[in-house]
């Protein structure tokens, strides 16, 4: 397969191809995972995500994630044969990953494909986009975006970059009216002191494209992935969020205005 670069189909590391989702958007959907992130939360639940070269050995498929340069044509192929539920239900395809925008030529063709056959597109983005990545933003449908820590220092120390290119995409596709759904880890002692809460809630309610704020509760369910590819998950040992003190947090932000939802 030719290099990105200079194909007409780029290609890029697929990591899970998750078909019949309903979690990452409207209605029924196609998750295409794409490996590669600039970002390294201390509790990415996707760790096999994170690098954009291959870690398994060739053609290993592990606790339900493989590694495979696939084009957009193969994903295509894929894509449309859920079209039908697509279109009964007001869903689509999703780009996640690690984070679609790395990889401008590829998710820019995938976005550009699914629209010609009138398909729905979101990308599950962390934000972190700059040049040509933070221009694919606007391509899509839709946005889940991902609002985890809002002050700077914290911010690179939890995640080993600054947060400022995050928060201007964010201003500026909320000032454009693109639809969207913010999304904030529930990470203890990481993103639920109560200034973080609010500033994150306050940032979901300043813009009405914003049709939610959905919180994710911290889970050790990664710790498996994390042991096949021999990472250490700094995380693994901290106590579990009970689902009283998550709707607490949950009704604490809905304060601010925000439409707070658990989970998503
Ligand atoms: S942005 Fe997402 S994929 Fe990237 S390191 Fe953070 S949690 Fe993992």
């Amino acid at each position: 397969m030719k290099p990105e670069a200079q194909c007409e189909d780029p290609s890029a590391l697929i990591f899970q191809i998750k078909r019949s989702a309903m979690e990452d958007g409207p209605g029924i959907r196609t998750n295409v995972f794409i490996k590669g992130c600039p970002l390294r939360c201390k509790w990415c639940c996707n760790p096999e995500g994170q690098e954009t070269q291959p870690e398994l050995p060739a053609g290993a498929e592990v606790h339900d994630f493989f590694e495979r340069l696939m084009s957009v044509s193969e994903i295509m192929e894929i894509v449309v044969r859920d079209k039908p539920f697509y279109d009964a239900t007001g869903g689509g395809v999703t780009v996640a990953g690690g984070e679609p925008t790395m990889h401008v030529r590829f998710t820019g063709e995938l976005l550009r494909r699914c629209k010609a056959l009138g398909i729905h597109t979101a990308l599950d983005t962390c934000g972190f986009a700059e040049g040509a990545a933070a221009d694919l933003l606007n391509q899509a449908d839709m946005l889940l975006f991902d609002l985890k820590i809002i002050n700077e220092e914290k911010h690179i120390a939890a995640t080993g970059k600054s947060n400022r290119p995050i928060l201007e995409n964010y201003h500026r596709l909320g000032a454009s009216g693109k639809p969207m759904r913010v999304r904030m880890p529930l990470i203890p002692g990481y993103t639920d002191d109560a200034e973080n809460l609010e500033a994150v809630a306050r940032l979901a309610a300043k813009y009405p494209n914003v049709e939610r704020l959905d919180i994710i509760p911290f889970h050790n369910y990664a710790i498996p992935k994390y042991e096949v590819l021999h990472k250490l998950h700094i995380l693994s040992d901290i106590p579990l969020l009970p689902k009283e003190k998550v709707e607490e947090i949950r009704a604490y932000m809905a304060e601010f205005g925000a439409n707070v939802k658990v989970g998503g």
